[in-house]
């Protein structure tokens, strides 16, 4: 799916082709082929957005090595295809792992320990006796042999919790971008629903702290079944992206873009009034309307699609179900006096009586 003609901003437009152009550079200087999959993990890397991507990738072009298809595929299976569940069992595996080793690295330190402490008590048993010179040279040579024996036993536990120690800040580095990613819808990348819901109880707890107004904008696609099994969910998944990121671009600072269903999305725009709000969703809708859709394999032109919005406003005794509530009702509003609009609660009454004289004079 590609926008044509004036759909996204130039710096957006700008900033896109750079990174495309740079993960097309990098598949050609490595010979790897420009398959989709391959093109997403590139691109991905040239966004920067996942740290411990570009890590595994810098590491490996800094090795010298030129990197293969294979080790593309198998990237692309680690960090973009497997779901976040997928990452965090390789995560606590590689964790339970590392800790079975500190565990056998103490056993065995313990038990060089204990023969060690033995042989001192039998080595003091014997001193307690007259003991003749050759023999004590003897001892003395045995005691020498165990304190070696300890001292590497001591090294080579040190040298494990050494391993251990990097290991660890590893996998918690690991674990926090897990953390973060199961934040994200693998779809669009944008923040998904359990964000969203954290997101919101954070806003309505600021807003009621400190009076400034905060809007929730509701999104959902004009007729996307229809889309979906006019061109197929793919297709459709491409417009799912395509509006995520259109959102996203709209919006900045402490907002959040959610992906809030299927085909519905979200803005939660703090220290933004009403008519802040509805600025922000009129530009969104202006931009996803502007984007005229081509297939990306065979650049069918596939039209255009439209979203319809609600925008409502928080009051002192709201609550995130009923804030909610409010802005769908203004989407529902938006769908019914024919979709591709911007409905808030300021223009509700107005818009719906306007629906209904219009729908019984038909
Ligand atoms: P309306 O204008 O009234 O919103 O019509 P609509 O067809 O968009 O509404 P409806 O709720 O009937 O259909 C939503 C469709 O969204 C159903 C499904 O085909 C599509 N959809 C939901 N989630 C996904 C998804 O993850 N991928 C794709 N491709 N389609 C999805
Ligand atoms: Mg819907
Ligand atoms: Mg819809």
């Amino acid at each position: 799916m590609q926008g044509a003609g004036k759909s996204v901003s130039d710096h957006e437009f700008e900033r896109a082709m750079g990174y495309a152009n740079s993960a097309l550079g990098l598949l050609k200087k490595s010979g790897i082929p420009p398959y989709p999959q391959f093109y997403e993990l590139l691109y991905t890397y040239a966004t920067g957005v996942n740290p411990s991507l570009n890590n595994r990738i810098n590491a490996i072009f800094s090795s010298g090595h030129a990197p293969t298809t294979n080790l593309a595929e198998t990237l692309y299976e680690e960090f973009l295809k497997s779901d976040v569940n997928d990452r965090m069992s390789n995560v606590s595996e590689r964790m339970h792992v590392r800790i079975q080793a500190v565990h056998s690295a103490i056993d065995t330190a313990m038990t060089t320990a204990n023969s060690y402490s033995g042989s001192l008590q039998s080595a003091q048993g014997d001193l307690e006796r007259p003991i003749a010179p050759q023999d004590l040279k003897l001892l003395a040579a045995r005691l020498l042999a165990e304190t070696r024996r300890m001292q590497d036993t001591n090294r080579a536990l040190e040298q494990k919790l050494e391993a251990s120690r990097e290991d660890i800040s590893a996998l918690q580095r690991d674990l926090d971008d897990v953390r973060r990613e199961s934040m994200l819808d693998p779809l669009t990348k944008i923040a998904n629903r359990k964000s969203f819901d954290d997101g919101m109880r954070d806003a309505i707890a600021e807003a009621r702290q400190t009076n400034n107004p905060l809007c929730l904008v509701l999104v959902d696609i004009d007729h996307f079944k229809t889309f979906n099994d006019t061109f197929g969910h793919q297709t459709g998944d491409q417009v799912l992206r395509l509006v995520a990121m259109t959102l996203k671009s709209n919006t900045k600072g402490r907002d959040i873009a959610a992906r809030y269903g299927g085909e519905e999305f979200a803005a939660v725009l703090p220290s933004t009034d009403l008519k802040g709000a509805t600025i922000v969703a009129e530009n969104v809708r202006q931009a996803i309307h502007a984007k005229e859709l081509l297939k990306r394999s065979t650049n069918e032109k596939l039209g255009r699609i439209t979203a319809s919005f609600g925008v409502a406003i928080f009051n002192a005794d709201d609550s995130a179900t009923s804030l909610i509530e409010r802005a769908d009702r203004c989407l529902y509003a938006a769908k019914h006096a024919g979709r591709n609009r911007v409905v808030t609660e300021d223009t509700l009454a107005e818009v719906t009586e306007r629906t209904r004289a219009g729908v019984s004079a038909a």
